[in-house]
């Protein structure tokens, strides 16, 4: 008879990646008295800025991604308050290099001379929004965009990556990024968008990347993302624009058939028990861009249910929200208890200083903030900057970025700062940005004393805060208020020539 191997590989993998979190976490703990907030901020801003001019060979496979290499190192600058200062003729260098990735018919190639792709044109307006100057905003074609928009919508409303190229909701959710931003949202171009969006989420709870698909973290935060932006959470807030299909009938239309309990279940059952950060699927393992991926679902729908709550028609058919409780083995759970114990010993010891109360957002959102912070700074971090997928495995840009924006989640609730449409307070930043000299970025030190160094005159709260991301656009807010602005302020388009 064959034998029933004790342990699949998969799990095999989990454990040796727990035991390795495990280690990372209480070492880190002991070599940093506990601060969980060490965040090596001169090493990740040196790290983004060496690949901003010339990359290694072996960056050759992302050929076609040039734009979001733009956009993942200038969003994790921003989000470490690291962009250089305006007045760096990198920025021009970069619209320039955009603009070549222009396509002559509209939207954005992955480089030069490249077809238009949803993806690159998602990622170009956002680097182009980060540096937010006329220059840059200025170069957007936006008549030939509204055109090649409309060449990739489906009949039904969802939108193909490319010409002839795959439909799937990541092309729904750049199409209507960059459509809010660029004030190019019709109710023709998204009519039918919302219900497709709606046909993604499986019986997971999550969204797969095309009706019937699995549930997957990316494709869960384009559906959730496309549908606030689709019910005018961030501004859009032309009524006509909040569902394609009854919007007579209904403010939130077919939004009706979104099962807000199962996705709010199964984005919180994404946090991984022992790892602290998030899995992009069932039975996958832990990985740090769904820090962002997952992490800013839950914050997107944690917005989203609260508005759906102040609907009177909504609260009737929204049941509460009942997750049931994890069955964790012994081990997980005295990890748990310390994790709670040294949270406690972390804010008093904060409190007594004088400094800001540790996780002062815990609890705001869907996943447990802390646990989510200690996965990226203790076991993502390259000690050389940068943040790795997980431990034992090289850091990259991508990961980078995607790693601290999920970090910056953590650390800004509704109340500071943060949010989109309705919920978000004024930023006391001008537009264009606020940006910080860097010079010392060279300095070698590390950990509290280096955070100490740097912050200079800074409030004690702000000394281990990264900047605040909007959850819908991943852009700094006030980049996204500008960028708005720019498009609102430009005549408006001649009728489209159908
Ligand atoms: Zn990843």
């Amino acid at each position: 008879m064959e034998e029933i191997p004790e342990s699949s590989s998969t799990l095999q993998k989990q454990t040796k990646l727990e035991n390795l979190c495990k280690r990372a976490i209480l070492n880190s703990r002991q070599e940093n008295q506990g601060f969980l907030e060490v965040i090596l901020r001169k090493k990740h801003i040196q790290y983004l800025l060496t690949g901003i001019r010339s990359l290694p060979s072996s960056f050759g496979s992302l050929d076609a991604s040039r734009p979001w290499i733009c956009y993942w190192i200038l969003h994790g600058l921003e989000v470490l308050e690291g962009l250089p200062p305006a007045s760096d003729p990198l920025y021009h260098d970069i619209v320039q290099f955009l603009a070549r990735c222009q396509h002559p018919q509209g939207g954005f190639g992955g480089g030069p001379g490249q077809v238009p792709h949803l993806a690159p044109t998602y990622a170009a307006v956002s680097a182009l929004s980060i540096i937010g100057t006329d220059e840059a905003l200025g170069i957007i074609d936006r008549t030939r965009l509204r055109d090649f928009l409309y060449a990739m919508r489906t009949p039904e409303g969802a939108f193909r990556m490319q010409a002839d190229g795959e439909v799937d909701v990541r092309g729904v959710y750049c199409a209507i990024d960059v459509a809010s931003i660029c004030g190019l949202m019709e109710p023709e171009l998204v009519r039918g968008t919302a219900d497709w969006i709606l046909r993604c989420q499986t019986y997971e709870g999550g969204f797969g990347g095309a009706p019937g698909n699995e549930a997957h973290g990316g494709y869960t935060f384009c559906g959730v993302a496309g549908l606030c932006l689709l019910a005018g959470l961030c501004g859009c807030d032309d009524p006509n624009l909040v569902c394609g299909s009854h919007p007579e009938v209904d403010p939130f239309g077919g939004m009706s058939t979104l099962d807000i309990d199962a996705l709010m279940g199964w984005l919180s059952r994404r946090q991984q028990t022992i790892e602290g950060g998030f899995s992009g699927r069932t039975n996958k393992l832990v990985d740090a861009c769904y820090s962002f991926w997952q992490g800013g679902a839950a914050v997107v729908t944690t917005l989203l249910y609260r508005l759906l709550m102040s609907i009177p028609a909504w609260r009737d058919r929204v049941l509460m929200v009942d997750v049931p409780p994890l069955v964790m083995s012994a081990e997980s759970a005295a990890l748990s208890a310390e994790r709670v114990a040294a949270g406690k010993e972390e804010a008093r010891r904060r409190t007594e200083e004088g400094a800001v109360e540790a996780g002062r957002c815990q609890g705001e959102w869907l996943f447990d903030q802390r646990c989510l912070a200690e996965y990226i700074v203790r076991c993502c971090q390259s000690a050389t900057g940068g943040v790795a997928d997980k431990p034992e495995v090289p850091r990259d840009y991508y990961h980078t970025n995607y790693g601290l924006s999920g970090l910056a989640l953590t650390q800004h609730c509704s109340e500071t700062g943060v949010c989109l449409g309705r919920f978000r307070r004024s930023v006391d930043q001008t537009p264009g940005g606020k940006v910080n000299n860097h010079e010392d970025a060279d300095a070698e030190s590390e950990g509290w004393e280096e955070e100490e160094e740097v912050s200079g005159a800074r409030n004690p709260e702000d000394l281990f805060m990264l900047h605040a991301v909007d959850p819908v656009f991943g852009l700094a807010p006030e980049k996204v208020d500008r960028a708005k602005a720019f498009f609102k302020a430009m005549p408006a388009l001649p009728p489209r020539r159908v």
